[in-house]
């Protein structure tokens, strides 16, 4: 049975692709962008999540029920032992409060049609479809493949939202059902790329190409952090290798949100994004216009 980990299924989402979509968030992710806003996608496993503004710190009723001793209490606070943790879900159960969730899945092939197909009366009226997110959908290849070829029996429009960190290979092979391409490109020096995601982009911006050539549909996504990669020299080195492919039309700017901050905390990690910013708005104008000059439709969001 082909199965998967997911994090999330959003419903009538409108900035992942046209029309209203369902937004299937795949677990594991290659990257970690100091911006990530869904850290719980970073590792493929799954993690346990700890809210503390609903823990009252009384009970510890999950203290006693871990069979694996990864829950303890040095400050008078529940904190959670990953290492440990084998996500068993006994102190999620346990807790009336609801301050403890798995992140993470598993799911078959099939029961994410069954919740995709819920929404096929809106995909119809408007266009949508399904969006395949992340974490970084690539990173679990067999299962997206098994997902986008049902949709397309099922003639679903298909998204496949993408840092393009992946095996050409592993594109090509999933590319032939998706319908459209959401690509990521953030910094276009290789140096400062591997120092704020961890990884070169070498091999991105080869695939971006390669994807192109093939005659996919492509939307570049260029997530904006002040002071990271909202430099105007930045800006006109990704405009004139993205123009050099002469296929891409749009361009979506995605302005930098505090959207992971409250995450880092449930997963009780470091927040390495604490003191990044969004750009000023006259800096977001300024990219617009640059892009625009370049020939590009550039929208912000989407
Ligand atoms: S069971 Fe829930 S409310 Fe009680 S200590 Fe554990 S996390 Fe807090
Ligand atoms: S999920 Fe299971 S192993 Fe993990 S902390 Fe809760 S009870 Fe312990």
């Amino acid at each position: 049975m082909n199965k998967g980990i997911i994090f999330d299924i959003k419903r009538y989402a409108i900035h992942d692709g046209p029309g209203i979509r369902t937004t299937v968030f795949l677990k594991g992710c290659p990257l970690c962008c100091l911006w990530c806003h869904n850290p719980e996608g970073q590792e493929i496993h799954k993690e346990i999540l700890l809210r503390r503004d609903r823990c009252p710190a009384e009970c510890f009723i999950c203290l006693d029920i871990c069979p694996q001793k990864a829950l303890r209490k040095p400050n008078g606070e529940i904190q959670v032992d990953n290492s440990r943790c084998d996500c068993c879900g006994k102190c999620v159960e346990a807790c009336v409060y609801e301050a403890l969730k798995i992140a993470g899945c598993e799911v078959t092939v099939e029961e994410v049609l069954e919740e995709i197909e819920k929404d096929r009366i809106f995909f119809e009226e408007s266009g949508g479809g399904v969006t395949f997110s992340g974490g970084e959908p690539l990173m679990q290849p067999d299962f997206l493949d098994g997902l986008l070829k049902e949709c397309k029996k099922r003639k679903i429009h298909t998204v496949v939202d993408t840092s393009g960190c992946a095996s050409f290979k592993t594109i090509e092979r999933i590319a032939k059902n998706v319908d459209l391409f959401l690509y990521d490109i953030k910094i276009i020096n290789d140096r400062k790329h591997k120092h704020y995601t961890g990884v070169s982009n070498k091999d991105i911006l080869e695939n971006l190409k390669n994807l192109v050539d093939i005659g996919k549909r492509v939307v570049i996504r260029i997530p904006l952090i002040a002071g990271i990669n909202d430099d105007i020299n930045n800006i006109e080195k990704m405009a004139r290798f993205l123009k050099s492919l002469r296929k891409i039309k749009q361009i979506n700017l995605l302005p930098y949100h505090k959207g992971g901050c409250a995450k880092y905390k449930r997963l009780q990690r470091e927040d390495p994004s604490a003191d990044l910013k969004q750009s000023p708005d006259e800096q977001i104008k300024s990219i617009m216009s640059i892009l625009m000059n370049y020939g590009f439709f550039v929208k912000i969001g989407g």
